[in-house]
């Protein structure tokens, strides 16, 4: 515990090192930008980067990554599904740990900064405390798998270090027909050592910067922001079932069309989105059969997804895009089904973090714009273990899983002044050494 003598000392510290970091935040935004733009050569496409999970470019990933930690003399490995993980010690051999990190592993045709950001504004940290030892270590952590491109499942990474990695996901196979569990061993890894990545009491909480993906920062001028949750999220099927006739035979006032009855109740899905607040909802793919130019469709399935951060505002708006769905299905004379293919809750962010994350935006000179996140992230698996939060970082353009996807220095450069900031806030936190979930 810090007595009231170290606490001035921390300040004294801190405004060294405060001096120090307007000078060089910049310069180490600059070489953050450039190091994920390097990262960015190790894909699997020569045309366009793709770096999935357990691949060879993720090993020259992970090469890279440690040849630039070794000269602050700290070294990297690689626990048993494939995330790289770097140690800073803190100031005591037993002090426990602040996790910081993102996930290396992108989608097909992606830009440079989607995870990799965060891996490397980590880094950039450790690298301008300059050997300083804080009564916390940390912890770098590079998620091997959260998009789910190779096995269609996603966080594999994070699930590991939360220990909530169910064992069936070491079956499921690529498209090569390899499996998860021969994927780690061909990576040269143990699967029975998974066990051992999860993270135990000595994590005191997990951070991660990421790009916002989304236009709403640079909409509202603001370089960062503070991710208040995770919206929660549903996925379901819709089928429509009519009858498929001939369309030049068929009066209009004979017909069951089932495209006619889906097109109806997507207009009500996006009018019911758009006059409540806070909520996305998408129809992103229709199915039609027969799906020909000149026969009424017969049968129409559609996809739905819809987001909050309030699970009683989804679970109410699902309730009344279903109830529109049958209304609609009835005044057409159409069957309706419905699978629910997702139901997962919001997840909120930890409200000390948050806090302490807010104050370290205001001192870095913004202001510190709080929001949710509606994609899901690795803090989102993180949390359900460890006290967990997210930084997000203006996006031009809103632009991301395509190669257009950037990130402004200056922008970076205000990333990196928040994490330091908060550093210095959290050393100085008792509160911050106690929290647990
Ligand atoms: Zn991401």
């Amino acid at each position: 515990m810090f007595r009231s003598t170290n606490r001035t000392a921390a300040f004294a510290r801190a405004f060294v090192v405060k001096g120090e970091l307007l000078r060089d935040s910049e310069g180490l935004a600059r070489e953050v930008v450039a190091r994920c733009q390097a990262l960015a050569r190790y894909s699997e496409d020569v045309d366009g980067i793709r770096r999935t999970f357990l691949s060879a470019p993720m090993r020259d990933c992970h090469r890279e990554i440690a040849g630039w930690v070794a000269p602050l003399g700290i070294t990297s490995r690689v626990d048993a599904v494939g995330n790289l993980r770097i140690i800073y010690p803190g100031a005591k051999s037993d002090a426990r740990r602040l996790l910081i990190g993102s996930h290396l592993d992108t989608v097909p045709n992606a830009g440079a900064f989607d995870g990799v950001l965060g891996v490397v504004i980590a880094i950039a940290l450790l690298s301008a405390v300059n050997g300083r030892r804080f009564p916390f270590g940390m912890e770098v952590i590079g998620f091997s798998e959260e998009e789910g491109v190779r096995f269609g499942t996603p966080f594999i990474g994070s699930r590991a270090l939360a220990g909530t990695l169910d064992e069936k996901v070491l079956l499921r196979q690529d498209a090569q027909g390899i499996s998860v569990r021969d994927a780690i061993a061909d990576f040269g890894l143990n699967p029975a050592e998974i066990s051992l990545a999860a993270v135990g009491e000595d994590a005191i909480g997990y951070l991660e910067f990421h790009i916002e993906q989304g236009p709403v920062l640079e909409n509202a001028g603001h370089p960062l922001g503070v991710v208040e949750a995770i919206a929660g999220q549903n996925r379901l099927m819709f089928t429509f079932t009519g009858k498929s006739n001939h369309a030049g035979t068929t009066p209009m006032n004979c017909r069951h069309d089932a495209i006619a009855g889906a097109a109806e109740w997507i207009t009500a899905v996006e009018c019911h989105a758009r006059t409540t607040p806070g909520l996305v909802a998408t129809v992103g793919a229709i199915r039609v059969k027969p799906g020909v130019g000149n026969v009424i469709a017969g049968e129409a399935e559609l996809s739905l997804d819809v987001r909050h951060r309030d699970d009683g505002a989804r679970k109410k708006t699902v309730d009344n895009l279903f109830c529109g769905a049958e209304s609609v299905a009835k005044s057409r004379g159409l069957n309706l089904q419905t699978t629910v293919l997702l139901d997962q809750p919001a997840v909120p962010m930890n409200p000390f973090l948050v806090a302490q994350i807010a104050e370290s935006v205001r001192k870095a000179g913004c202001e510190p714009y709080r929001m949710v996140s509606g994609a899901g992230h690795d803090a989102m698996i993180m949390a359900a273990r460890i006290p967990s939060a997210m930084i997000f970082l203006r996006t031009p353009g809103g632009i991301s899983h395509d190669p257009a996807e950037s990130v402004e220095a200056v922008d970076v450069a205000k990333a990196i002044e928040c994490g330091l900031h908060l550093l210095e806030q959290l050393a100085i936190s008792d509160e911050f050494l106690r929290l647990n979930l």
